[in-house]
């Protein structure tokens, strides 16, 4: 194993994040450069470092991180409308490999993103 992810220490606790939600399975807290008014990391327990690093095994997991995501935009009133992002590999920007998603909120939204 490699030195631990930014995203594990946080699951673990060794470096502060604020966080909005916890289960079992997944963490949600606040990105630290926001782009938007709201703006979460919302993180597997599990690592998994990309999208392209899910099995089939992970798929009720998955399944679970997008239901958590619908409770938690509901629960901070995103009713307006919330965008969902995940970057998968240095061409898209991702910078931590732990697989995470972006719920971003609480602003109109651009189309298409750069
Ligand atoms: P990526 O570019 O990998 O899709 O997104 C990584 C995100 O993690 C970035 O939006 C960045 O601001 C956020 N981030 C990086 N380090 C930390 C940290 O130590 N704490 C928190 N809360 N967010 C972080």
């Amino acid at each position: 194993m490699g030195e631990p992810t930014i995203f594990k220490k946080i699951i673990d606790r060794e470096i502060p994040a604020t966080i909005v939600y916890e289960d079992d399975l997944c963490l949600a807290f606040e990105d630290i450069n926001p782009r938007a008014p709201t703006h979460l990391i919302v993180i597997p327990k599990k690592e998994i470092a990309s999208v392209d690093d899910i099995c089939e095994e992970d798929e009720a997991l998955i399944g679970h991180l997008f239901v958590a995501m619908r409770k938690i935009a509901a629960d901070l009133g995103l009713g307006d409308g919330y965008r969902v992002v995940t970057n998968n590999g240095p061409n898209a920007g991702q910078e931590v490999m732990h697989i995470h998603f972006h719920l971003l909120g609480g602003r109109k939204m651009t189309w298409p993103p750069g």
